[in-house]
């Protein structure tokens, strides 16, 4: 039997194979239909239920991915994706990728690879400038939002004066009071798992009811706090969101930011959709006190056109999440001294080099050109408000600061009959194939979501989504 890798010229025709194989993919990814019509297990049932005794040549498994596996993937990179928030398989975020997977480098350390710690820290801070914000936040890379917040949860549970949760944990000690952490009730999901994980407990994330616009009501956060110090319990953070993943709506983050300083609180802003937006000038006033925030979490994975994951994560003070998260035996002691190694900024000792995409994807599209793809997807979401509110049969039902619209088609006798139908009308037009949808529930009642966010899609796209909510609609009534 030969060991070692595979024989040069195999890899390479075989790479060769693969970049045919990407190129064709994504010029006819918008054939497809963008969710396959599968049942669940269907493609486990096609798949051997043990792994090959012998190996097997790579043109064979390439050939394996054309029939078995492609068939049964979701399109995330069809144009006509506007479900959820969309990520993009773009071109330099596809090379950087690969050559990623090549390097296989592991940035734990400084010393272990030097040019991804250091393009790391350069991307985020390229990031930094482009959404406007001052020079003293520095970013790394996490692999999602969901962990860009546990983090700056944990580092915002390390201030709190006496706690020593690092050394004492939490568990068994008395006279501990309640930590209460807040955002709005349309905040992320990943917040309350944050809470669940770092042991404040879902019974002291408060869910501040929001305004009409789905934003954080101030008052109601400052009244929150008051209520709880005067309980003996210890508020410690709040999450505010730039871009809430139902509607986008921004909340007063200038205000809240106040609210954080006043009472030594700190503020984390989930920015992880919306963030990118700030690159466009004219969008920039939305995210007015975010630089006042503690941490902020920004993905380019979902609207900066790079490909999952990666997701960045400004910290004002460094320093508190190295204090939260050092700790170094002696096999990873590097004796370097003035450089960052990426390990002592959060949980994970390994990490990929995600920065090499990220470099690529600002090159490649340059700041101008990112603005003006993130521009247009905000056009074709007002284009999109501006049909819907034409449409007596349908109403929107949020603003639309970015490029998602949420709206509802007035059917049934009544709202509960209202809702079923209106999950009828997503059912039936995500069975049609050439879109996407998805929904979300707005003051109780079920709504129909168009996230547009997907470097492909164009005003056609958008065009037929809407035709075809129109024409389902006409079908079911
Ligand atoms: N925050 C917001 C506002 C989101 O919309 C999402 C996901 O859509 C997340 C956080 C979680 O993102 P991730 O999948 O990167 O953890």
């Amino acid at each position: 039997m030969r060991l070692g890798d595979l024989p040069d010229q195999e890899l390479r025709a075989a790479l060769h194979r693969a970049a045919d194989l990407v190129a064709d993919y994504l010029e006819g990814v918008g054939d497809e239909r963008v969710l396959p019509d599968l049942r669940p297990g269907e493609i486990a049932a096609r798949l051997p239920a043990a792994a090959p005794a012998e190996g097997e040549p790579l043109d064979r498994i390439l050939d394996d991915f054309e029939t078995l596996i492609r068939p049964g993937v979701t399109h995330w990179n069809h144009p006509g994706f506007l479900a959820y928030f969309a990520i993009s398989g773009s071109g330099p975020g596809i090379v950087g990728e690969t050559l990623a997977a090549a390097l296989n480098v592991n940035a734990m350390l400084w010393r272990t690879s030097p040019a991804a710690t250091e393009l790391e820290e350069r991307v985020c801070d390229w990031l930094r400038q482009m959404v406007g914000l001052p020079p003293e936040f520095r970013g790394h890379i996490n692999d999602t939002a969901s962990i860009s917040t546990l983090l700056a949860l944990a580092a915002a549970r390390h201030r709190v004066p006496g706690l020593e949760v690092r050394e004492r944990g939490l568990a068994g000690r008395t006279g501990l009071a309640p930590l209460v952490v807040y955002g709005s009730d349309q905040a992320h999901s990943s917040f309350d798992k944050a809470a669940m994980t770092l042991g404040f407990g879902l019974e002291n994330v408060r869910r501040l009811a929001s305004d009409s616009r789905f934003r954080m009501r101030p008052a109601a956060l400052h009244a929150a706090i008051a209520t709880d110090r005067a309980a003996g319990r210890l508020p410690v953070a709040v999450v505010a969101t730039a871009g809430t993943t139902s509607t986008t709506s921004v909340d007063p983050l200038d205000e809240i930011a106040g609210i954080c300083q006043r009472e030594g609180l700190w503020l984390h802003v989930d920015a992880a959709y919306a963030g990118s937006a700030a690159i466009c000038p004219e969008l920039r006033s939305l995210f007015r006190g975010w630089e006042r925030a503690d941490s902020i979490v920004v993905n380019p994975h979902k609207w900066l056109f790079t490909p999952i994951d990666c997701s960045v994560l400004l910290v004002r003070d460094p320093r508190r999440l190295v204090s939260a998260f050092s700790l170094v035996p002696d096999y990873l002691a590097s004796g370097e001294e003035q450089v960052t190694n990426l390990m002592d900024l959060g949980v994970q000792l390994g990490r990929r080099f995600r920065a090499l995409k990220l470099w690529m994807v600002i090159r490649a599209y340059g700041v101008s050109g990112l603005e003006a793809r993130i521009r247009e997807h905000c056009r074709l979401a007002r284009r999109l408000a501006e049909w819907i509110d034409a449409e007596p049969e349908f109403e929107r039902v949020a603003p639309v600061p970015f490029s998602t619209v949420c709206f509802r088609w007035l059917a049934g006798a009544t709202p509960e009959e209202g809702d079923r139908l209106n999950e009828r009308l997503l059912e039936a037009v995500n069975a049609a194939g050439p879109v996407f949808l998805s929904h979300t529930r707005l003051a109780g009642r079920y709504v129909l979501r168009i996230a547009i966010g997907n470097l492909r899609t164009a005003e056609e796209h958008v065009q037929r989504a809407w035709e075809i909510v129109r024409r389902s609609a006409a079908a079911l009534a």
